[in-house]
């Protein structure tokens, strides 16, 4: 289906819970959330309701994201069942990896497509700084796991955080010569109450191409020859880039400097029950505790809801989102 600016909407992106076995300090507060009740959240037969829902109006791809989505104690069952929706062509998974080892191969069987690990540094301290709890061996477990068990494609997200990991653009970038994940750069976006990040920490994600010419500069006869813009997918949100010689992309994201409004064509399902047509506006529209019927007639309100774009982001001017990134999905 499409929306009043003819963008057609196939992507639905699900967060499944708002917990999260980590604590990132861009992402949730130190204490977690105040846990909902079983019964404001949605069910996993109301989630497939959504998705047949979805499928029927056009949406072809799911991500399946949280908090985070591996604590879901029916996290490979739903994926299978999702896989048997018709019209569902690619299930994706945005996860911090720590509970991989233990579920990939299961994940892969019940039809799970694609995996995207979040992974900001590569320094076992400033992990633990930045997730609060976290221990870096864990996601790299998780990020073996994946590639071990052949998931066709794997992605590495990093949120830019100026200060914190600017200092390890090169080194993650790097990571698309050692082994086949792409990486992508994200601007740190300003959430709700998340993390109390200062101006400097939002850098505009172009300073990972300058970063990159300036460690290459020499290796290669031209300049231009050290990494090249690969291609800029319609419907995409990042543009992509490929170091001379490498396995994979590095990907930038520019959610802040640069909005991607014109091509979004997705719309979010957060775990207890509400349709977001835009990430970073307050408008909610309820399903939870409806039939197929009645969320058919909310997904197109959703879809015809969707703004043009976004109001710019920046220090100063935080998202209107109203909810921290554990409580959408990112
Ligand atoms: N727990 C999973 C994970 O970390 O991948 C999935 C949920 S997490 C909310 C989804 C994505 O949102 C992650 O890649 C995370 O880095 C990103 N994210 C969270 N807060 C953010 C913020 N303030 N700005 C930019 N990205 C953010
Ligand atoms: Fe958890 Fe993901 Fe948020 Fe980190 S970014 S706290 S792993 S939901």
């Amino acid at each position: 289906m499409r929306d009043i600016f003819k963008r057609e909407i196939k992507y639905l992106r699900i967060s499944l819970t708002e917990l999260c076995n980590l604590r990132c300090r861009y992402c949730m507060p130190e204490e977690g959330v105040c846990k909902k009740s079983h019964e404001e959240m949605m069910t996993q037969e109301e989630i497939i309701a959504a998705v047949k829902v979805a499928a029927k109006l056009g949406v072809t791809k799911i991500r399946l994201t949280g908090g985070e989505p591996l604590v879901k104690k029916d996290i490979v069952q739903l994926v299978s069942r999702i896989k048997e929706v018709n019209g569902i062509e690619e299930i994706c998974l945005t996860t911090n990896a720590s509970l991989l080892p233990k579920y990939a191969a299961d994940l892969k069987k019940a039809g799970l497509d694609r995996i995207n690990i979040s992974l900001d540094t590569l320094n076992p301290d400033k992990f633990k700084f930045i997730t609060r709890v976290g221990e870096l061996k864990d996601t790299l477990a998780g990020i073996d796991a994946a590639l071990n068990t052949g998931f066709k494609k794997v992605k590495i997200n990093s949120v830019l955080i100026g200060g914190f990991n600017d200092d390890e653009i090169v080194d993650l970038a790097n990571l698309t010569l050692k082994q086949p994940t792409d990486v992508r750069f994200i601007e740190l976006m300003p959430m709700y109450d998340s993390g109390d990040f200062g101006k400097d920490a939002f850098i505009p994600s172009t300073v990972v191409i300058e970063k990159i010419k300036e460690v290459y500069r020499g290796k290669f006869e031209n300049d231009d020859d050290i990494i090249k813009e690969v291609t800029h997918k319609p419907g995409g949100v990042a543009r992509i880039y490929r170091i001379n010689g490498a396995m994979a992309d590095v990907g930038l994201i520019s959610a802040v400097s640069n909005h991607f409004c014109s091509e979004c064509n997705r719309i979010r399902l957060t775990a207890d029950g509400k349709l977001k047509p835009c990430l970073h506006s307050n408008q909610e529209i309820l399903i939870k505790g409806l039939d197929e019927k009645a969320m058919e007639e909310k997904f197109r309100e959703a879809i015809l809801a969707k703004p043009e774009k976004h109001d710019v982001l920046s220090y100063e001017s935080r998202s209107h989102a109203e909810r921290n990134m554990n409580q959408i999905g990112g």
